[in-house]
């Protein structure tokens, strides 16, 4: 089926079913966020019964996502769950959301994301890959829907716009990006507030934890892997949650020669143990960090992706250098 195609399929459907439960990816990030709230209250504005689902998990939420409230959030199904229309947003694989109730069989799902490597687990898929953010998508559904672009829509989908876009400056920033901008500012964004909510006030915990991961940062293949690792010691030292490693990679990127940055970090939760996050970031063409992630169970963006693992540091280190160099000596 053609995006046009799953484009009207997506819209009749938001259009002729009265009751939804949204949801998105574990680790939400800003996309994920801000595209939950505004196709809620999208929806809400319709007339429709809304209600998103987030792991109690996810809570605290990441420190730049604050101020953003959830009300009526629901942490476990609700009775009606299978008379539900189930909005997947920003989520490329459905292994992202591990919860039962989500995964049976039958459930009906529209599924509405900007990977390209998307698995296309839903009823419908409406994948647009050249989309900056998922957040983009849902504004072009708002305005399919006719619905009104209220102060709060355009805030919560302008954090999914500067944040998938790392402030406007990555590969994924295209004219439509910044037409959406604009209408969002017209629409009532405080451009400036989103920034420092997003982006200052932050706990100096933060600060501490971003020294620890830059004090052992290591490069390797002729300084095409720039990487840092974070341990549950770091955390427990610093007072540091684990969503306080957000933005380090970015330091990483940064650094001359860097093809591929690296950030790897021990996950804290018991059931968790001897797992690692990881976190990869492109800075050209020359490398597809999203095929990485896949070889080891990822995924993502060309330039943005990631992985959990059970492998050490050193094997970590082995096959990353061994995959980069792969895909360098091929370029
Ligand atoms: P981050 O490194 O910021 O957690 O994630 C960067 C990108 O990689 C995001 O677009 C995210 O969707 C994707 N990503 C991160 N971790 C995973 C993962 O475990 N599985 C998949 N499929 N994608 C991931
Ligand atoms: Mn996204």
């Amino acid at each position: 089926m053609s995006v046009g195609t799953e484009l009207d399929q997506v819209v009749s459907e938001l259009r002729q079913a009265e009751r939804f439960l949204l949801t998105t990816h574990e680790n939400p990030d800003g996309d994920a966020l801000g595209s939950l709230l505004g196709m809620h209250w999208v929806l809400e504005q319709l007339g429709k019964d809304s209600v998103m689902y987030m792991s109690p998990d996810e809570f605290p939420l990441s420190h730049e996502y604050r101020h953003m409230t959830f009300e009526g959030l629901l942490g476990a199904p609700p009775d009606d769950v299978d008379d539900r229309t189930v909005v997947f947003l920003d989520c490329g694989n459905i292994d992202r959301m591990p919860v039962a109730f989500l995964q049976r069989e039958g459930v009906h799902i529209l599924n509405v994301d900007h990977h390209h490597d998307n698995t296309r687990f839903g009823t419908v898929n409406l994948v647009v890959a050249e989309a900056s953010c998922t957040a983009e998508i849902v504004f072009g559904l708002a305005t399919e829907l006719g619905a009104e672009i209220t102060p709060r829509i355009a805030d919560a989908l302008y954090v999914g716009l500067v944040t998938d876009t790392g402030r406007f400056m990555y590969e994924n920033t295209t004219p439509a990006a910044h037409r959406m901008a604009a209408d969002l500012i017209d629409a009532g964004v405080d451009a400036h507030g989103v920034y420092r909510r997003l982006f200052e006030d932050l706990p100096f915990s933060r600060l501490e934890l971003l020294t620890r991961a830059l004090q052992g940062v290591a490069r390797y293949e002729d300084g095409s892997i720039t990487m840092a690792m974070l341990t549950r010691a770091d955390y427990e030292q610093t007072g540091a949650f684990e969503t306080d490693s957000e933005g380090v990679v970015d330091h990483l990127r940064a650094v001359e020669g860097t093809k591929v940055a690296v950030l790897v970090r021990e996950l804290l939760a018991d059931d968790r143990r001897g797992r690692r996050k990881v976190s990869l970031r492109a800075t050209d063409g020359k490398v597809d960090v999203s095929l990485i992630a896949r070889n080891l169970g990822g995924g993502g963006h060309r330039q943005a992706a990631g992985f959990t693992t059970e492998l050490t540091p050193d094997q970590l280190v082995t096959v990353l250098r061994e995959l980069v160099a792969a895909q360098l000596s091929a370029a």
